[in-house]
């Protein structure tokens, strides 16, 4: 999110002012139509951003964002979601990892001579890429097996 939300002279600290939030305390900020505005360092605890909320592997669990944080002069912005209210994201588990890695380790071997190429073979053809270019040299891709 770039671009400017408020401008300079409305984030003054001399118009900020102690806005009550949603568990009884204050902080100090601006309000922006109604939503609480927070500069970096007077931001409240118990509100993180979404990035801060995925690197805690949690989302806003489907709740509007509480608030605003801006920085460098309002030019940077984020929305500040409510933690109380954020749910875990879903994670998958082991399992469909393991079962994830498996679907990859097929998309990537080749039909032909069972190596497992760094890269994805294409379905239509299903073969690696040496396999495909040794059709052309006439060559017998079997010499890749194991
Ligand atoms: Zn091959």
């Amino acid at each position: 999110m770039t671009g400017r939300l408020m401008d300079k002279a409305s984030l003054h600290p001399a118009r900020a002012r102690y806005i009550t939030l949603w568990d009884g305390k204050t902080a100090l900020g601006w309000d922006h139509h109604g939503t609480p505005v927070f500069r970096f360092k007077w931001a409240p605890g118990g509100l993180a951003t979404r990035r801060q909320l995925k690197a805690m592997r949690m989302c806003p669990g489907g709740h509007e964002p509480y608030a605003l944080l801006v920085w460098r002069n309002g030019q940077r912005w984020a929305y500040l979601y409510r933690l109380d209210l954020a749910k875990p994201s879903r994670v998958p588990s082991p399992a469909q990892l393991n079962a994830l890695d498996k679907a990859m380790e097929a998309r990537r071997r080749c039909k032909l001579c069972g190596q497992v190429t760094t890269y994805c073979i294409p379905t239509s053809d299903g073969r690696c890429v040496e396999c495909m270019t040794g059709d052309y040299r006439n060559t017998t891709p079997n010499s890749y097996a194991a």
